[in-house]
């Protein structure tokens, strides 16, 4: 992969480390909510399975309670119809009614009515005369039709009783096949009532007995009898019952007391009622509510701190990175400046080897900066150099100086031997603050060590002939003197002029003077041969040579041998007699230390006036200042 993805794909890091630990919480929440509501789905189906095994067994309940209610009708039928509305006949089965007290919980009475209404027989104790129930809507149906099946009417009050009755009712004909009265057995809605009490359904649950045209028979919390005999006809369930199957759930809200509902229907396959068992679907979800608020609270606070615990790494990778990045850059731009730069940058350390090297080590010192790394930072420095480069080294190392400047010496891969500049820096460790090593910038400076030699030189030497100049010749002489002196060795100095040159300029010109001056110094500077000798163009057409340690024999020679040149290069002078060439005079003079502590001029004035003795005695010659001359004397030659 190349490198600049590999580094946007870290630069990317926190990116995607945020969004793995969103992703996390995310997927944590989720999960935990989507189990929550699987939870809820478990607590409902179970509600709907109870609910729907309390309807199948109320419903049975309902089936019994009317089959008996139904065998009583049938043999009360069959009785009527063998035993006709006779008085006698009738009397007997009021007795036989009377005398029989059926179980009053469950089937509360039984009358028989004539054909106009009129009660026959009854298991009640009242006064049949006074009562006629033709009004009764089951009385006026039967009356109608010739069905004779039984009728499960609206809920009625009792006219004996006063209380909430069903009734359940049959009609009985004459032998003619002609109406001839009903009976019927009543139920107590509130045996119903009480039998649904005994069932757990919650606080808001209900269980309704309806007949299949929704009027409400029976209903669980039915205290004051608000409910029985209500038309449910246009509630949702019923509108469109035809289309439902015979038992299902069903989930409504409820239009009595507006509550959300989970229930389930069952409609009587004998008989045309329906039971309803329903549960507030609060009150299903209340222990699921409860538990789920405290699981997601936990959940979500989990989530939170690992969300927050995320957030913080992210952050905290974030900002590492951004240091690591301005790390980087820093780093790429002290590498830049140590790479780019001319001067050669080392690290050495402090055994000495060379820790790091920049790329310009190639060109400044002829080798290759990987070749470097490991070897001793001191190899290649020029033998004499190598002490001072030593102590000034040792004296970084041992904390005595924080920085130091070299000029030496060293050995160039190519070349044979260049000069170099380097500055020294100690550097620390960050964390103990002792010196681990040094820190070398390093230059080429053989090119400015030249030319300082050649200003050197120029300073020190005279243009024309390339002899030294006065100035220096003064210094030297300053120094000779002094050394004589300390050392008690002699000291000569000759001075030099040339004859009639001003008619040598005069005749050939002054270059062709020029030319002559250079050849004069030609060969005062060959005859000079000790290295301490000096030879020095005294100024115009004179000269002098600074002999140290020579004493007056050796200076005349020295003078002679000049002379003895300058006559063997001939150089033509016609203005010159005798001899019509080149000559000059000389004089010389030598200090002998032991004669006192005169000045170095003394010297000077001394060959000078020996030379002054020289033109005055006919030129080209060499006089000495005496065999001894007096220190500091009056002119004596
Ligand atoms: P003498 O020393 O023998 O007494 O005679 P002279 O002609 O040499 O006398 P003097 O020392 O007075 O003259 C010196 C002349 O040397 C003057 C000047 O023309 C000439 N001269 C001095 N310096 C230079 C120089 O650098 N180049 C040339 N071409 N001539 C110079
Ligand atoms: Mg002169
Ligand atoms: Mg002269």
């Amino acid at each position: 992969m190349p490198s600049y993805r590999r580094e946007l794909g870290k630069a990317r890091l926190p990116f995607w480390a945020a969004g793995f630990v969103a992703l996390a919480c995310v997927a944590i929440l989720a999960l935990s909510g989507w189990r929550e509501w699987e939870s809820r789905q478990v607590d409902l189906r179970n509600a709907e399975v109870d609910m729907a095994n309390l309807a199948g067994s109320l419903t049975q309940h309902a089936e019994d309670t009317f089959d008996l209610a139904d065998t009583i009708l049938t043999g009360m039928v069959d009785r009527m119809e063998v035993g006709g509305t006779g008085t006698a006949a009738v009397a007997k089965i009021h007795t036989f009614l009377q005398s029989r007290k059926y179980n009053r919980q469950r089937i509360r009475g039984i009358f028989v009515y004539d054909e106009t209404g009129r009660w026959l027989a009854t298991t009640e104790d009242v006064d049949l005369a006074a009562l006629n129930n033709s009004d009764r809507d089951y009385f006026q149906r039967h009356r109608a039709t010739n069905d004779r099946g039984t009728l499960i009417g609206k809920p009625v009050k009792s006219r004996s009783g006063g209380q909430w009755i069903i009734t359940l009712s049959r009609r009985f004909n004459h032998s003619d096949g002609s109406f001839a009265g009903v009976v019927l057995a009543s139920i107590d809605v509130a045996y119903f009532t009480e039998f649904y009490r005994r069932f757990d359904i919650g606080p808001n649950g209900a269980v309704s007995l309806l007949n299949a045209d929704g009027i409400m028979l029976a209903r669980s919390s039915d205290e004051d009898g608000t409910y029985v005999g209500r038309d449910m006809s246009k509630s949702p369930l019923f509108t469109n019952l035809h289309d439902r199957p015979n038992a299902s759930v069903y989930y409504f809200k409820s239009p009595i007391d507006g509550v959300q509902r989970l229930s389930f229907y069952q409609l009587s396959s004998r008989y045309p009622i329906l039971i309803l068992a329903t549960k507030a679907q609060d009150d299903v979800l209340a222990p699921w509510r409860e538990q789920a608020v405290v699981r997601m609270a936990i959940v979500t606070g989990l989530t939170l701190s690992i969300a927050i615990i995320g957030l913080c790494l992210v952050r905290y990778l974030s900002q590492r990175q951004r240091m690591a990045a301005a790390l980087v850059a820093k780093e790429a731009d002290f590498r830049l400046l140590a790479e780019q730069c001319s001067d050669v940058v080392m690290r050495i350390g402090l055994d000495e080897g060379i820790l790091y090297a920049s790329p310009s080590c190639a060109r400044v010192l002829g080798w290759d900066p990987s070749r470097l790394l490991g070897t001793p930072a001191l190899a290649g420095i020029n033998e004499e150099d190598l002490p001072r480069v030593e102590q000034a080294v040792s004296s970084l190392k041992s904390g005595e100086a924080e920085e130091a400047r070299i000029i030496y010496r060293a050995r160039h891969r190519e070349k044979t031997e260049i000069w170099v500049e380097t500055a020294l820096r100690v550097t620390r460790s960050a964390e103990t603050n002792e010196i681990d090593g040094v820190v070398a910038i390093s230059r080429d400076m053989t090119e400015q060590k030249d030319l300082q030699d050649k200003l050197a030189a120029l300073a020190t030497s005279d243009g024309l002939t390339g002899l030294a100049n006065r100035r220096h010749f003064d210094e030297r002489l300053a120094e000779e003197w002094a050394r004589a002196r300390r050392d008690g060795t002699p000291l000569s100095l000759l001075l030099l002029d040339v004859d009639h040159f001003k008619k040598f300029n005069d005749q050939y010109g002054h270059q062709a003077g020029d030319a002559c001056l250079r050849a004069l110094g030609r060969i005062l500077a060959a005859q000079v041969r000790r290295p301490a000798d000096l030879a020095a163009r005294y100024g115009g057409e004179e000269f002098a040579l600074l002999l140290p340690n020579t004493d007056p024999e050796g200076c005349e020679q020295v003078g002679e041998r000049v002379r003895g040149a300058l006559r063997e290069l001939g150089m033509l002078h016609a203005f010159n007699p005798p001899s019509k060439l080149v000559t000059v005079s000389l004089g010389g003079a030598t200090n002998i230390p032991a004669h006192g502590m005169a000045e170095s001029n003394s010297l000077v004035a001394a060959a000078d006036r020996a030379l002054y003795a020289a033109k005055e005695s006919g030129r080209d010659r060499l006089l000495m200042s005496g065999q001894v001359v007096a220190w500091p004397g009056a002119r004596s030659a």
